[in-house]
């Protein structure tokens, strides 16, 4: 049975990780530090034979007993309203973070696969953004601390690789929706739908002509697993390609949710990216892979997910705006 760690287990990407491996017969390892993530996403993993979890800190030292054949390094907050609230704890968890899983990648012989981002090309002045596009960054800026860290992070990988011959793998994850979501961690989809179903107006940044391009997570946990599994060492997008305003977005979540609610206008944050879209032609001459789900079916599954949260969830907004997210 092969053996596979995943950090950030138990927070949204990982906790579907977490299923599909144990789904494809492997036993997993899932390590979470329970900063943003939350138990109750892995909670129907919790008997499994096959599985166990580790609270532990990837930015501290890591022991595993016994083989591993992967690493999926999925820890880190992703919600730009985190990196102003733990800003030293984003840096860390990619930087020394991917510094330690390297370390243990490499004393174990295990094949590694990095969780990088869409941020990596910052404020894109490359549209759709292929992987040769090497970014706009403000190394300083609000995004800084995420953003650096990750391209830190594809950058020792690639040293690990070169230098130590540590299998690696790079996925650009762009943007993702799906079920298990934090309902409050400001990223627009669930601002959007916990604004609609609290009845509360829904907050569009700037005049919402900024784009992005939303991915239904079982399409990008798809291309993550290809992409383990392929042989190439380079960084691959995973995305959806169909690129929307914010502003339709808001329109398309009234429809959805059936809300008499109105539009209301907020400040653009600090380095807010104007546009983004993968470009996903090297995953699909590579892996095989485009996405399936489109965005009325996703955001669906996804309503019908926020809808079964209790009162309680629904009601623990952290962050009602993004004041200090602007400044
Ligand atoms: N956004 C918005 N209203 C909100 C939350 C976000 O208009 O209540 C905008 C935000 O300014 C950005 C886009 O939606 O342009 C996506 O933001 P998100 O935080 O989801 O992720 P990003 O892609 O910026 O990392």
């Amino acid at each position: 049975m092969k053996r596979v760690l995943i950090t950030g287990a138990a927070g949204f990407l990982g906790s579907h990780l977490c299923d599909r491996f144990i789904k494809e017969g492997y036993y997993v390892i899932a390590m979470d530090n329970l900063i943003t993530g939350d138990l109750k996403n892995i909670e129907h993993l919790s008997t499994n034979q096959n599985f166990e979890f580790i609270n532990h800190d990837v930015s501290e030292h890591i022991e595993i007993e016994g083989e591993l054949d992967y690493i999926l390094h999925f820890a880190s907050p992703a919600s730009p309203i985190d990196y102003v609230k733990i800003p030293i704890h984003t840096l860390k968890v990619s930087s020394l973070g991917t510094h330690n899983l390297l370390g243990l990648a490499k004393a174990k012989e295990a094949r590694m696969l990095i969780a990088s981002t869409s941020e990596v090309y910052g404020d894109p002045l490359v549209h759709p953004q292929t992987e040769e596009y090497y970014g706009n960054v403000n190394p300083i800026g609000p995004r800084g601390v995420y953003d650096e860290a990750k391209r830190f992070q594809e950058a020792i990988t690639m040293a690990y690789h070169t230098y130590h011959g540590v299998e690696t793998r790079i996925v650009r994850i762009f943007n993702t929706y799906g079920p298990r979501m934090r309902l409050n961690d400001g990223r627009v989809l669930p601002a959007f739908i916990g604004q609609a179903l609290r009845g509360e107006d829904l907050t569009v940044f700037g005049e919402g002509n900024q784009t992005r391009s939303f991915c239904y997570v079982d399409d990008l946990i798809e291309g993550i697993y290809h992409l383990l599994l392929s042989d190439y060492e380079l960084p691959v997008n995973i995305g959806n390609p169909d690129e929307i305003t914010i502003l339709d977005f808001a329109k398309e979540i009234i429809k959805l949710t059936g809300t008499t609610q109105k539009i209301i206008y907020k400040d653009l944050p600090v380095n807010d990216p104007m546009q983004r879209q993968p470009n996903i032609d090297k995953a699909k001459e590579l892996l095989g892979w485009e996405p399936k789900v489109n965005r009325a079916d996703g955001l669906k599954i996804t309503y019908e997910y926020f809808k079964s949260l209790n009162q309680e969830e629904l009601n623990k907004v952290e962050h009602k705006n993004f004041d200090e997210y602007v400044k």
